[in-house]
């Protein structure tokens, strides 16, 4: 009995200390996460960004802005909470004015080395170890998907009972009209857009076209509005524009598109390699986006110019209605923040030669803040911008800037999503040209 008695106490004794161990062990782990997210999402400095004046930040608060893409979704942080390090969060998107921000879903991120010319989905995954670390789903990679959309669905319920600003999951027209309302009423709300960057575990020798069409449906049905099929490797959808052999859309990477199309998931053509753009644009009749890019054109070191778009590219995106989110880091616009309304002017001027009848519609925003990247401008400081598109040698109109930092955004999901159509999107969007009275001379 005693000796019975000891072994139990022993058992206890062992279970109590290996608990203590592996909480030790996994909040170091949880911290480490955190040390990583904090290295790799940096914030960047141009001495040369110019300071808002008074009337560039009214101008500023007088916008619905939306921007197509950023990462935070990968990381631990609190969406809601205004963290010390990273780049976005509820409370920072909402110093900048953001009124519609996608929150896109990254699962694989293959280790590239700096010498090799391509990116390869056969070399190994840094977000494996990064999922561990955080204790998310480690082996599936749509389950890595899947929890990220839960997390940002945890997010909009937590926001409702919050002091901050209310967070809301756009999924149809409807929702989008309530937010623009909401919106102009002047309520404290920003609408969120789940998008997936790369449908990696879609399709593939082993799946069927009906495979593909349910592993569609499934997305749908969780919430994701936007679909990019590739990232930074080649995969069974399309090549990516860092592959390694860079090819077209695949036939079930065609599948893939064609059943977004016909839900209303939004096709964003970031990351695909030139020959899967123009398959991808042949296909759709919907407008497509590209959510977060540079131009090759004028692409300086540190800009690179493989995952940039070409003037070809961008001819196809505005010939399609398509809208081009610009980036803020370098390897997107290179070295100086001004080059960012260059990039915005560019896609104009081709527009304009393509015949388009409103040449500013097929720009917009595309930080790609929380993406392991270095943006130069704050979201929080997001005025910043503004005041470069107003003091530049060749100022935007004003309708210009309104168009690029939302009303293009507005226009293409307006058209995409679930009950919406061109006609409806660019009446309510339309709506938005009278959000407050634009900044006076005195305020300037
Ligand atoms: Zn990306």
């Amino acid at each position: 009995m005693k000796l019975r008695i000891g072994f139990i106490i022993v058992l206890a004794l062992l279970g109590a200390i290996g608990y203590v161990a592996y909480t030790q062990y996994a909040a170091g782990l949880y911290y480490l996460a955190g040390q990583y997210d904090r290295m790799m999402n940096p914030y960047g400095v141009d001495p040369d960004a110019p300071e808002p004046t008074a009337g560039d930040r009214l101008f500023h608060r007088s916008m619905f802005i939306a921007d197509l893409h950023i990462d935070t979704l990968k990381w631990e942080r609190d969406p809601l909470q205004r963290s010390m390090f990273g780049h976005a969060d509820l409370p920072r998107l909402n110093d900048g004015n953001i009124a519609l921000q996608v929150f896109t879903i990254v699962t694989k991120s293959p280790l590239s080395l700096p010498w090799s010319r391509c990116v390869s989905g056969r070399m190994p995954d840094t977000n494996t170890p990064l999922n561990f670390m955080q204790g998310r789903p480690v082996f599936s990679l749509k389950d890595r998907a899947l929890y990220q959309i839960e997390r940002l669905k945890d997010a909009v319920e937590r926001s409702r009972d919050s002091d901050g600003p209310e967070l809301r999951l756009i999924e149809n027209m409807e929702d989008l009209e309530r937010l623009v309302d909401d919106r102009l009423a002047g309520k404290s709300v920003i609408g969120g857009i789940l998008g997936i960057e790369g449908g990696h575990w879609i399709g593939g020798d082993e799946a069927t076209n009906e495979d593909v069409r349910r592993e569609m449906q499934e997305l749908f049905d969780a919430g994701v509005r936007m679909f990019a099929p590739t990232h930074r490797f080649d995969n069974a959808l399309s090549g990516s524009n860092e592959g390694c052999t860079r090819y077209g859309l695949t036939d079930h990477g065609r599948v893939a598109l064609t059943e977004a199309e016909r839900l209303g998931i939004l096709v964003d053509l970031a990351h695909i390699s030139s020959d899967g753009l123009r398959d991808s644009v042949e296909l759709l009749s919907s407008p497509v986006t590209v959510s977060h890019t540079g131009i090759r054109a004028e692409c300086e070191a540190p800009c690179r110019p493989d995952r940039n778009l070409s003037d070809e590219d961008i001819a196809l995106i505005v010939q399609n209605g398509g809208v081009i989110g610009v980036g803020y880091w370098p390897q997107a616009i290179g070295p100086s923040v001004w080059r960012i309304a260059d990039v915005m002017e560019h896609i104009m001027l081709i527009a304009e030669q393509e015949g388009a009848e409103h040449p500013s519609h097929h720009a917009a925003l595309g930080s790609d803040y929380d993406g392991s990247v270095t943006p130069m401008i704050e979201v929080g400081h997001l005025d910043v911008l503004t005041a470069i598109t107003r003091r530049r040698d060749n100022a935007f109109h004003p309708d210009v800037t309104r168009d690029i930092f939302g009303r293009n955004v507005c226009r293409l999901f307006g058209t995409v999503l679930p009950g919406g159509d061109v006609d409806a999107a660019s009446e309510l969007c339309a709506r938005l040209e009278h959000a407050t009275p634009p900044p006076t001379e005195a305020a300037q």
